[in-house]
């Protein structure tokens, strides 16, 4: 945490801002530090050696939750760290930060109360909070790639291998099941750093605090179960949706960053036809020439094969315009992981031998792994079908007997279709 580092006074300045904000008291710490740095469900059980079952075997798999759906099973452990800041009365509570209402369009609501009030602050509703960061510091360009690991991105890895491209991971757990090789190609890959992007992808405000601990815990445990027993330090809300509350519960249980963005160049919009690539490349590119004040972290995804596309097009000229392009925590010379020091990638140990956490030694915790759901994709698929309905709908309403409402109802379609694709 940042503010770890901080001095005595200016800690004390810190403390009493929080403080003015009663909702989000004691950001200092969280439990996952406040533990000594070892979560209970990692700290020590990663060192007590044991045979942790081959990457990608039916037995490493039976180690996971199933994909696509936000786990319902989780470690006693993770619920107990969350029962106690619960107590401790560092979550906000749903009298004032209500669980989300998620439409089918993706859309959110909080009922009578405002998403973007200062006690909930929805990020994904247009709430700028400071408890996100989403921007780089001046000349720096943080290079993150969302929703991995997918079939896309192994070309795109193949470049950052050639190019020497040093790059975040925001990885959807599920899919490091589903796609654990080329996640081992990845990892392999001197520079990367692997981050959360939760398990299955939801809109985290929609959640129980019980599945955002879920979510977040699933993915930090496979990364690091994975990765040499590195412990991600970093997480990305999935469409931005994140407000006081699940910011209060990925802090105070896990101790993560928040990393949004700027800009959003929209590279999810060209596989499914609602924007060119070249429109994409070309406000992609406006950024990179623009301001270096303040720094760019993009949103970009290996969701296909054109999202992959722009960035290789595009990265020859953010050396050209000379920013200085790196990884997310090297933006501020953070450590990686939660146990690696600082800008000290090398602390990983030999590629391909896993140090892992066989956290389930005793047999007792079984959560199947059957798989199943449906894909990232096929879940965007689906929202396209069902704002295509909703279009045709509108474009009937047009051509009917009410050229306003039909206009209105189109209108709302089309903004729908906006949100339902912003990662
Ligand atoms: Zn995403």
């Amino acid at each position: 945490m940042l503010l770890n580092f901080l001095p005595v006074f200016l800690l004390a300045e810190v403390m009493s801002a929080v403080q003015a904000a009663p909702l989000l008291q004691d950001g200092v710490k969280s439990l996952f530090d406040r533990a000594g740095g070892g979560h209970p469900s990692w700290g020590g059980s990663a060192r007590r050696g044991g045979k942790f079952p081959e990457i990608g075997s039916p037995e490493w798999k039976a180690l996971y939750p199933p994909l696509d759906v936000p786990p319902t099973d989780m470690p006693q452990a993770w619920l107990d760290a969350l029962r106690s800041v619960e107590a401790q009365g560092l979550i906000p509570p749903l009298s004032v930060n209500p669980i989300s209402t998620l439409w089918p369009d993706g859309s959110r609501s909080y009922g009578d109360l405002s998403g973007i009030s200062p006690e909930i602050c929805n990020n994904g509703l247009g709430c700028g909070s400071p408890l996100d960061t989403s921007v780089a510091p001046e000349g720096m360009l943080g290079v993150s790639q969302d929703d991995g690991p997918l079939g896309p991105g192994v070309r795109l890895y193949e470049y950052f291998e050639a190019q020497n491209i040093s790059a975040t991971h925001f990885y959807v757990g599920s899919n490091v099941v589903r796609n654990y090789g080329i996640f081992l190609q990845a990892r392999n890959i001197p520079g990367q750093h692997f981050a959360v992007h939760t398990w299955s992808h939801q809109y985290t405000t929609s959640l129980t605090n019980e599945q955002v601990v879920a979510e977040i815990g699933w993915t930090m445990q496979i990364l690091a179960d994975n990765n040499f027993g590195l412990i991600p330090a970093h997480w990305r809300p999935p469409y931005g949706d994140v407000d006081n509350r699940v910011r209060a519960i990925v802090r105070e249980v896990f101790g993560l960053k928040t990393i949004t963005w700027n800009p959003d160049p929209q590279d999810y919009f060209v596989h499914v036809g609602l924007k060119s690539k070249q429109a994409v490349k070309d406000e992609f590119e406006a950024r990179v020439r623009g301001p270096k004040s303040p720094g760019l972290i993009p949103l970009e995804h290996v969701t296909s094969v054109e999202a992959v596309d722009i960035f290789i097009e595009t990265y020859p000229l953010f050396l050209e315009e000379g920013w200085n392009v790196t990884n997310i925590p090297d933006l501020w010379s953070e450590a990686w992981y939660k146990n690696s020091p600082s800008g000290e990638p090398s602390t990983r140990l030999d590629p391909g031998v896993s140090i892992v956490s066989p956290r389930r030694s005793d047999g007792t915790f079984a959560a199947s792994a059957t798989g199943g759901g449906s894909s990232l994709g096929q879940m965007e698929c689906s929202h396209m079908l069902l704002w295509a309905g909703v279009m045709v709908g509108a474009v009937g309403a047009w051509k009917g007997r009410s050229g306003r409402m039909g206009a209105l109802v189109g209108a709302v379609a089309i903004w729908g279709l906006v949100s339902t694709w912003k990662h």
